[in-house]
């Protein structure tokens, strides 16, 4: 016995509020969610809703289409009835939109009461219109959007500037008694975004929604990303997350999933550990690799694939995962279950990984 201290596998979650986007709850110990946004003109009913079935499948849990134009406005009851997740409606500037979103029954409204004061102050009636329809709200502040009077007081968009310009945006709508709130302040800065969020974790207790905005293309967004994600969800700092790339929204759900699965926030689905090649390798790994992640993408079932190079690692990893092979003279050891049950040429790897997943977990073939 080493006498080393029992640690949680997971984070403690920051106690906040509990509020509900349709039957999603956020924060107040709910599980940790996904959302993103359509990519679709919103008025295209039909592709909006094909973007969410898509996104749906992907894991996702709350979805977000802005709501620019009338035509957009006009679209939400059509997709509100037929979209399986909530919807929440992305507003700027206009009210009169805010009305519309809540008539149609978005689930939330995203909408800066800062913006709506400053061309046509309806807050109270926002407010009032939220509460009876029990429709909470997100105030979101981007570095980007920081109001002028705060960018003029502190230089840039500092993580006390995104914090102050939150917290006055929320105190717009307390002033009407209206605290259904949760809020994002993003910045394209990993390190900026995690100093503002813990800042808003120690000034109030309203769910957070956290993203790096603007994180850019894929890989590089996924790693800034998992980055800020992964250290505030470490202090238990997050009720919601966005991933937002340069990519279409299927990945950004894909990658959200995978940084919550990553913390053990998530019940993992597939997980393929694969060795990224050294010296010894006697296959080409990283081709492997791909073609197993291919095949089993969509895989309804939670296993473990380990696809590894060589006899050095790949035994004890194969033996470790649910499925695993072992390369190794252009032949492929299969495992299941700890144990050897058979030796595959190289091109009969992927098929046979398939096929012994389906046997194990009695699942369709994918199509
Ligand atoms: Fe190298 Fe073999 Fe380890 Fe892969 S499994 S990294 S090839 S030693």
């Amino acid at each position: 016995d080493l006498g080393l201290p029992s640690l949680p596998r997971t984070p403690a979650r920051r106690p906040t509020r509990q509020l509900h986007v349709g039957k999603v709850p956020v924060g107040g110990g709910a599980p940790v969610s996904v959302q993103t946004m359509t990519t679709t003109l919103t008025a295209d009913v039909d592709a909006t809703l094909q973007q969410i079935a898509e996104v749906t499948a992907a894991g996702c849990d709350i979805i977000r289409v802005a709501v620019p134009s009338q035509d957009d406005a006009d679209a939400l009851p059509a997709i509100v009835a037929k979209s399986k997740l909530p919807v929440i409606a992305d507003i700027h500037f206009q009210p009169r939109y805010v009305f519309a979103a809540l008539d149609a029954g978005c689930a939330a409204v995203r909408v800066n009461p800062g913006n709506i004061r400053k061309f046509d102050d309806r807050v109270g009636e926002i407010a009032k219109a939220a509460a009876a329809a029990g429709v909470p709200i997100r105030i979101g502040v981007n570095a980007g959007s920081l109001d002028p009077r705060l960018l003029a007081k502190y230089g840039r968009a500092t993580p006390e500037a995104l914090v102050e310009s939150a917290l006055w945006e929320c105190s717009l709508f307390e002033e009407h008694g209206f605290q259904d709130l949760k809020i994002a302040v993003k910045h394209h800065d990993p390190a900026t975004m995690i100093a503002a969020n813990r800042l808003l974790a120690a000034a109030c207790d309203y769910p957070l929604h956290l993203g790096v905005t603007e994180a850019g293309p894929a890989f590089q967004g996924a790693i800034k990303s998992a980055v800020a994600f992964g250290i505030l969800l470490g202090e238990g700092i997050g009720d919601t997350i966005r991933v937002s790339l340069s990519a279409p929204p299927v990945e950004q759900v894909k990658a959200g999933c995978h940084i919550l699965s990553s913390l053990g926030l998530r019940p993992r689905k597939l997980e393929i550990v694969s060795c990224p090649g050294c010296g010894r390798l006697q296959v080409d790994i990283h081709r492997l690799a791909g073609q197993v992640e291919a095949a089993f993408d969509g895989f309804p079932h939670a296993l473990r694939i380990a696809v590894m190079g060589c006899v050095v690692n790949g035994p004890g990893e194969a033996r470790e995962a649910d499925l695993g092979v072992s390369c190794g003279n252009g032949k492929g050891q299969i495992f299941r279950k700890g144990h050897i049950i058979r030796t595959v040429p190289e091109h009969k790897i992927v098929e046979t990984l398939l096929d012994e997943a389906l046997r194990l977990t009695d699942a369709p073939a994918p199509q």
